[in-house]
């Protein structure tokens, strides 16, 4: 049988959810006069870290200065080498440059797309000072076997869950697999705030160092008082309270999209070639992204499986097309092709299906449909 949607609207592979009481809630923010950082961002600390199980949560303007917020609270400086994967979005990274740090790649894991742990060993000098796993595409990483590592070497972890809110390791939420863990509310993540980004810890004083750095690196306590360089990193009110918002319905977002990953993995099993993601044991799968592999036993290539859905209304994306090694201002620290070659072969094969919570059944079986009819 043969599903054609009936609008020939786009399936797109992510959609901002922005309900009523999104725009309500800026609304009565506005009114109030009160639209910088206020009420609404300490409501939001407390409220998200209530939910992640931390003690505390920092509101910043984006995942990015929620790692960058991070790693300067763990003293990360010039000199110090930091390990993180090279198939990552680049603010991972970049992170680590901000604070002149040197960032050190090391190669990732075919199962869960994050860093490999026996890799990770292979890199570590008497410099390095912390590693910077991800969550990536809504999985915890292997927590359980980086955790040794780190304790054996006195390592810091900055987790980058910035893709992961809700995602679960034995029961734990991300946002407690780093000695600091990141979050980003940017508009296509599981929940958003238009722009946006919250740290977690469990450490009062890299709480406190947080907060300072990410308000021109005053206490909130004493103004005009500098302790240090801090950049403005302040989420506004308005986003904050589009974050309390999104935060009522993360768990119902998060379980549309793990329903919509079973019935695209019940419906895509068994096509030669594909390789489905899995799900690792004792973790909770939040599937910010539905990512295939397609190997060279498949039909035909990645690019032509794209056109062909994208004629049929289907959008999909490859989440990332070049590992972060081969581009310019990682390349100089002197990496090349072949240096790490699982995220290389990975980068030429993955292919993310839309997956968010605004598709309809109808629409999940049309992209089943269309790649079965294209695959057989
Ligand atoms: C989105 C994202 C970031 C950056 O978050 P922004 O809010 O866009 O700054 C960092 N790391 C990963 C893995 C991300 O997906």
């Amino acid at each position: 049988m043969h599903f054609e949607l009936k609008a020939r609207r786009m399936i797109n592979v992510s959609k901002p959810i922005i309900g009523k009481e999104e725009i309500e809630a800026v609304v009565s923010v506005m009114e109030s006069g009160m639209i910088v950082q206020g009420p609404k961002t300490a409501q939001l600390e407390e409220v998200f870290a209530k939910y992640c199980g931390t003690k505390y949560a920092i509101a910043v303007n984006s995942g990015t200065a929620a790692l960058h917020a991070g790693l300067y609270a763990l003293r990360i400086s010039q000199g110090d080498e930091v390990i993180t994967s090279p198939f990552t979005f680049v603010a991972s990274a970049n992170a680590i440059l901000m604070q002149n740090a040197k960032v050190v790649f090391a190669d990732i894991s075919e199962n869960d797309f994050s860093l490999d742990p026996e890799e990770v060993k292979k890199k570590i000098t008497d410099k390095t000072k912390a590693i910077l796993p991800i969550d990536l595409y809504g999985q915890v990483y292997d927590y359980e076997s980086m955790k040794v590592i780190a304790e054996k070497h006195n390592l810091k972890i900055v987790e980058d869950a910035c893709q992961a809110i809700g995602a679960e390791y034995k029961g734990l939420k991300a946002g407690h697999f780093g000695d600091v863990s990141a979050f980003s509310l940017y508009a296509t993540k599981n929940i958003m705030s238009g722009e946006g980004g919250m740290i977690t810890t469990n450490d009062e004083e890299l709480m406190e160092k947080c907060k300072r750095f990410r308000h021109h690196g005053q206490s909130e306590k004493t103004r005009y008082e500098y302790w240090d360089i801090g950049y403005n990193y302040r989420m506004t009110d308005m986003s904050a309270a589009i974050g309390l918002v999104q935060l009522t319905k993360v768990e119902e977002l998060n379980e549309k999209r793990r329903l919509h990953a079973r019935m695209l993995t019940e419906g895509l099993s068994g096509i030669k070639g594909l390789i489905l993601p899995t799900v690792g044991e004792n973790r909770r799968h939040v599937f910010h992204q539905y990512t295939i592999r397609i190997t060279e036993e498949f039909e035909t290539s990645r690019e032509q499986l794209i056109d062909f859905l994208n004629g049929h209304g289907i959008g999909s994306a490859i989440y990332y097309p070049k590992p972060l090694h081969l581009h310019s201002h990682f390349s100089e620290l002197g990496y090349k092709e072949g240096d790490f070659p699982v995220a290389e072969k990975l980068a030429k094969q993955v292919l993310s299906l839309p997956v968010h919570p605004s598709l309809t059944a109808e629409e999940i079986r049309c992209i089943i449909d269309k790649v079965q009819e294209y695959a057989t």
